[in-house]
């Protein structure tokens, strides 16, 4: 969902200068596509440590090319992770530029889904989820540095390699980095596509919940077995009362197991569950609602695991004013800038979980994020650079 805020008329002192830094991006973006190509063409799934390691390699090189002082933080089970240092000119702290190379599509998926132009989009796997956002870091630090003869200000570069699987590598450097630093700059895919920036994002967590039961021949001795899978039902319609879509609060149990065959009562069933929230409050009431269920059948246990991973990025004062910071960046190209709150989790919930201000969706504008027709509007990079390129001055 964004929100509409109301035009206010392009500042006239600024226009001039906001306008030429879009002919500057217009004039580059036949190089910024080629850019993106050449990343999306460097498969990286998540789960692959020699490719998503082959990718952080190439930017590290891409990033040192313009300045940038690469350094890999080995990983043992994902791809390294790749931190990129730039001075600045000044001795303000620097803006941390957030993304991650990883992306959900296996090996083999660029021959079935190429890279591809096609009536103003660019297309392929990760285009926007968030290659694009990685290619654009590049092309707003160069520009300011060609504008400005420097960089005015440091900038930190975080690209992860886990983030489509949970940031187990790299949120602990994710957050020590965000600590560092006087703004955190996701760049993310915008949310729909009018291009708006992520103001408020949800916590996420996954609990697995598991039943054991007795098994019995459900034939010969229905009576004496305890049905797991009967017991799990009835918890299931138990934990779907706890849904209050309207406070953010969702609960899914997505993906259930349980039994051997027709003619076994079960003793064993599991579930998969999916939870959502918008406030951190939320967090441990619901996890206690978790931890307390009692069985129905008290020849049953229940076990459950897991909990939230990422608490819910929430719009404070800082992120507010970050958002106001980026709408005085577009208004000169006369550009409503919108916001917008959603649903799914980003490593900008960590750095905004830990008091930093932090703006998500910074990237770029497109659709089918994780899935087959997955592209980027290509009309819409230009201002995109404009955008970041001044947040990191402004932020
Ligand atoms: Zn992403």
């Amino acid at each position: 969902m964004s929100t509409k805020k109301k035009t206010s008329p392009p500042d006239a002192r600024l226009a001039p200068l906001a306008r030429k830094r879009l002919q500057h991006f217009e004039s580059r973006l036949q190089s910024l596509i080629q850019t993106i190509r050449e990343l999306v063409e460097i498969e990286s799934p998540s789960d692959n440590k020699a490719a998503c390691d082959r990718i952080s390699a190439f930017l590290a090189e891409k990033f040192a090319l313009i300045g940038g002082r690469p350094h890999l933080h080995h990983a043992e089970e994902f791809g390294d992770n790749l931190q990129i240092d730039f001075p600045g000119s000044s001795n303000a702290r620097p803006v941390l530029l957030l993304g991650h190379f990883d992306t959900v599509y296996p090996l083999g998926t660029l021959p079935v889904m190429p890279c591809r132009e096609e009536n103003g989009r660019l297309h392929g796997p990760g285009v926007l989820d968030m290659k694009a956002g990685i290619a654009l870091m590049l092309f707003a630090i160069e520009a300011l540095q060609t504008w400005h003869g420097h960089l005015p200000r440091p900038v930190t570069v975080f690209l992860v390699s886990d983030e489509e699987v949970g940031s187990y590598s790299s949120r602990k450097i994710t957050e020590a980095l965000a600590r560092q630093s006087a703004a955190v700059l996701v760049l993310e895919p915008a949310a729909g596509l009018r291009g708006a920036v992520k103001t408020a994002r949800k916590g996420v967590g996954e609990y697995t919940f598991s039943v054991k039961g007795v098994s019995s021949h459900a034939g010969l001795d229905p009576g004496k077995g305890h049905s797991a899978i009967l017991e799990l039902a009835r918890q299931i319609s138990v934990m779907w009362k706890w849904n209050d879509l309207k406070s953010g609060l969702s609960v899914n149990p997505g993906v259930i197991r349980g039994g051997t065959r027709t003619n076994v009562i079960a003793a064993e069933a599991v579930a998969e569950i999916d939870v959502r929230i918008k406030t951190a409050k939320q967090a441990s009431g619901l996890d206690r609602k978790f931890r307390s269920l009692k069985p129905f059948d008290k020849h049953c246990k229940l076990q459950i695991e897991g909990g939230i991973n990422r608490l819910p990025m929430e719009r404070t004062a800082g992120v507010a004013a970050l958002y106001e910071k980026a709408r005085s960046v577009a208004n000169p190209i006369n550009w409503n800038l919108e916001e917008a709150a959603v649903g799914g989790g980003s490593d900008g919930n960590f750095t905004a979980g830990i008091g930093i201000p932090t703006l998500d969706g910074m990237g770029a504008v497109g659709d089918g994020a994780h899935a087959v027709h997955e592209h980027i509007i290509i009309s819409e990079l230009p201002r995109r650079a404009v955008l970041l390129s001044g947040m990191i001055e402004a932020s």
